[in-house]
């Protein structure tokens, strides 16, 4: 069985609420919500993180965040506003070794992040 969390979450063998899914990306709802929308959007390609990027993952990239912007209309956030955030690595408590971009919204978000 596929080690990856988020890979098992890709091929269904795990569950998980998705709200878009295409060749390349998938959105599903955080599992420990910390704002009242909190989802997940990730690329199907398994890539560890930011620091894993490479050039030909430009495209991608971009389509993920274009994902991101659909959804956050179709979560009524679109407005009021969100946000967009990567953890990369220990000191930003990235916890799953695979890219995922957290869209969070739905409340007053605090800024700077503890
Ligand atoms: P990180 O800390 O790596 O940036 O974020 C990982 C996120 O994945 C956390 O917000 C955590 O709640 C979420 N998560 C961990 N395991 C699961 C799971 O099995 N299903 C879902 N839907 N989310 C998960
Ligand atoms: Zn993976």
């Amino acid at each position: 069985m596929e080690k990856c969390l988020f890979c098992r979450i890709i091929k269904k063998e795990m569950e998980s609420h998705i709200l878009y899914e295409d060749d390349d990306i998938l959105a599903f709802k955080d599992v420990n919500p910390q704002a009242p929308v909190h989802l997940l959007i990730i690329p199907k390609k398994h890539i560890p993180g930011v620091t894993e990027l490479e050039e030909e993952d430009k495209e991608l990239i971009g389509k993920i965040c274009l994902v991101a912007k659909r959804i956050a209309r179709e979560q009524s956030v679109y407005q009021c506003g969100f946000r967009l955030v990567v953890n990369s690595g220990p000191d930003a408590g990235q916890a799953v070794q695979h890219l995922h971009f957290h869209l969070l919204g739905g409340r007053k978000l605090g800024w700077p992040p503890g």
